[in-house]
């Protein structure tokens, strides 16, 4: 069955409205007014990369270096997991970034259950434009808003989900969490193994 149909080849009004591309996305949220973080944003922090990624990341929400740049993960945690990607022989150019939240939130707090709801059909929109094949989720946000509410990082960390939107998921650690706790180096570091062989798997394949 084609995507965006429902029991046929039918598109609906739904698909025929829905953005249908990545730019059109972004330029119809950039003055969104769904929750309250729009009030604190300088920047709605839309995502970023190979807009045919096979690979995807997606953290919890954006921090002060993210939301004054407009761009995911270029503060310390998305330096280390710029180390963590050269590590396993990735570019960030060929990967895409997001988040579960796209503004703010105050002081870097996780993002209120009404803020990741309002946000969340973007970035399902924002997958399934992308169609990545792997999904990592880094942190226990992102898990809990795409895998389950009582889903737990610390149990859930390594292992292959899904499909979810045609990927396989896998969680591991956030690294501002690796920042805080060298001790979670290790399992990270075997959780980017596997995600890497998946990746060349594909990449080669
Ligand atoms: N942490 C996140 O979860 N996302 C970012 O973009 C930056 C830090």
């Amino acid at each position: 069955m084609g995507k965006g149909t429902k029991g046929g080849l039918q598109l609906t009004f739904e698909d025929l409205a829905a953005p249908q591309t990545l730019d059109e996305l972004k330029n119809s949220i950039t003055d969104c007014q769904k929750c309250n973080l729009a009030a604190n944003r300088t920047n709605v922090v839309f995502g970023e990369g190979n807009p045919f990624a096979l690979l995807m990341f997606i953290g919890e929400g954006p921090g002060a270096d993210e939301d004054r740049l407009g761009r995911p993960f270029v503060g310390a945690a998305g330096q280390l997991l710029d180390r963590i990607l050269a590590a396993c022989g990735i570019t960030r150019e060929e990967v895409y970034i997001a988040n579960i939240v796209k503004c703010r939130p105050p002081g870097n707090r996780v993002p209120l259950r009404e803020e990741a709801e309002a946000c969340l059909p973007f970035l399902r929109q924002q997958i399934e434009l992308i169609r990545p094949q792997v999904i990592v989720l880094l942190g226990s946000t992102a898990l809990q808003y795409l895998i389950g509410s009582e889903a737990k990082i610390t149990r859930m960390r390594g292992q292959w989900f899904g499909p979810l939107y045609g990927a396989r998921v896998m969680a591991t650690y956030h690294p501002a969490a690796l920042l805080r706790d060298p001790g979670k180096k290790r399992p990270v570091w075997e959780d980017f193994q596997q995600v890497r062989d998946a990746y060349f798997a594909l990449k080669n394949g």
